[in-house]
């Protein structure tokens, strides 16, 4: 890493650090309700309510994402952030105030709803995610709508029903819109939006796909024209992760009501009447929704797939490779071909007493505390296997036999230099005889004859008084 990239993490963790204290959550929401709030007041026609609306749904994420803002003073300054805005603006008090109220009806309504899922459902990265966002959306502008539609004949001279459909329309699709963004954001994305781009260069295909349709919808009108991106954006939520697939639909969802209310696809031009423009955004909104869907399920979908490889590939107590995935990693490094390369077996020495004084638990701590003492000897590319009971095999590609004599000999003496301490305050000495065997010419055996080689040795070393190294060496010596 350069140092200018080591700046760069630093300040994404600065900054990561800040939002996670109080002071940070509450000025974040502060900020981003206030400058949201003048988003919405500045693209509202005149004398109307504004339909993009996205400080209700950002602050509801906010609450949800950073828990330490989850409390009055977090809600106090998301309050003060919306009567800041609409004061600072030239509402009168009266209106900024009962507006604000079914504001934050919204918010409260949609936290009652999401804040009591586990973590990982808020953060979108279950299948039923999808499910419980869509629930809370409507029931928050429900609950909102109740609100602004009793004040809609006070403030706006118009009809109760009209208020309600039109808060509820805007809460759901602003909702969808922009709460994914928030919840399914990870503290890394965070850090790189600070450190470089979010998405690779050689991920972008799925984006600039989706940019492409948007302009070839636009290109060919008609009504169906609007569904012209759905593969682009399918695509996106089966390769991207929650987030950039989030942030992917509220572009589209920004683009269709651009592309629509400026008039771009002609024959989509809507109808008169405020129902067909509600039906038009509700739409756009839901397509936007199975992308997310997609995301969540390929997410959770890559855990399981993830936790069902550490099962079949791990030895669930050392987590050092089982028998099979070292022997398969092993094989594959050997067809690479990278000579001269190194197979050690190593087994405790007296393990069985071992157990017998600390008892069986002991007898585990020692194997973990072994696997982890050895590990630390080796390189990034080496492979560390437990072959079963308290066996361990190890294989170096790549070395030249003074590097694999001295790997050897240091894991031997790292074992044996201090006891292992257990957890009831005894301590356990331990020490493990290793077999080696070095390959210096390519051709000379396969991995089961390496093996069998470096347990010739193995048996020899015990066979020699144990704690200690023999080594074998195959094809040309002194290489
Ligand atoms: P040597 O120096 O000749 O290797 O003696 P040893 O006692 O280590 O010999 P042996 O290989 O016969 O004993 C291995 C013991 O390891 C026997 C078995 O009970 C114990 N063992 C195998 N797997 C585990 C395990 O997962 N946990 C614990 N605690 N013990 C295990
Ligand atoms: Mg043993
Ligand atoms: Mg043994």
């Amino acid at each position: 890493m350069s140092e200018r990239e080591a700046i760069e993490v630093s300040r994404g963790e600065v900054f990561l650090a800040w939002l996670r204290s109080e002071p940070g959550a509450v000025c974040l929401i502060l900020l981003t309700v206030f400058l949201a709030c003048l988003l919405g007041i500045y693209t509202r026609p005149v004398g109307f309510l504004a339909s993009i609306w996205p400080a209700n749904a950002l602050l509801l994420g906010l609450l949800l994402r950073l828990p330490r803002a989850a409390k009055p003073l977090g809600w106090l300054a998301g309050a003060v952030a919306y009567m800041l805005a609409d004061l600072l603006t030239g509402s009168s008090l009266f209106k900024a105030a009962i507006l604000n109220f079914a504001n934050l009806v919204s918010v409260g309504i949609g936290y009652a709803i999401l804040a009591r899922l586990p973590p990982e459902m808020i953060r979108l990265r279950r299948p039923a995610s999808v499910f419980h966002l869509l629930t809370a959306s409507a029931a928050a502008g429900a609950g909102a709508g109740l609100v602004g539609g009793f004040a809609n004949p006070i403030l706006f001279n118009s009809g109760v029903l009209s208020g309600w459909t039109f808060w509820f329309s805007t809460e759901l699709v602003n909702h969808l819109a922009f709460l994914p963004v928030v919840l399914s954001v990870t503290p890394f994305q965070v850090g790189r939006l600070f450190d470089g781009p979010l998405l690779r260069r050689g991920d972008l295909l799925p984006a600039v796909v989706l940019f492409l349709s948007g302009f070839v919808a636009v290109l060919v009108g008609g009504p169906g024209a609007i569904a012209f991106p759905v593969p682009a954006l399918l695509w996106c939520g089966l390769v991207y992760p929650v987030f950039p697939t989030a942030v992917m639909t509220l572009m589209f969802g920004i683009w269709a009501m651009a592309v629509i209310s400026v008039g771009y696809i002609p024959s989509l031009a809507i109808p008169k009447g405020e129902m067909a423009l509600v039906s038009i955004r509700l739409g756009a909104s839901l397509i936007a929704l199975a992308p997310i869907m997609l995301a969540s399920v390929m997410q959770s979908r890559n855990e399981l797939l993830g936790k069902l490889h550490d099962l079949a590939t791990r030895d669930p107590l050392t987590g050092a490779d089982n028998r099979r995935a070292f022997l398969e990693s092993a094989q594959e490094m050997m067809l690479k071909g990278r000579l001269p390369l190194a197979v050690l077996m190593l087994d405790i020495d007296h393990f069985k007493a071992v157990n017998d004084h600390y008892g069986h638990a002991g007898g585990d701590a020692v194997l973990v505390e072994i696997t982890r003492r050895t590990r630390d000897c080796l390189r990034t590319g080496d492979l560390f296997g437990r072959l079963g009971g308290e066996e361990f095999a190890i294989f170096v590609p790549d070395c030249s036999q003074t590097v694999a004599l001295q790997v050897a000999e240091r894991i031997r003496q790292e074992v044996a230099r201090v006891p292992v301490a257990l957890q009831d305050g005894r301590s356990v000495p331990v020490t493990t005889s290793i077999g080696m065997v070095l390959v210096t010419a390519a051709g000379v055996t396969g991995l089961d004859g390496l093996l069998a080689e470096a347990d010739a040795a193995l048996y020899l070393a015990k066979h020699n008084g144990r704690n200690r190294l023999e080594t074998r060496i195959l094809g040309v010596t002194g290489s």
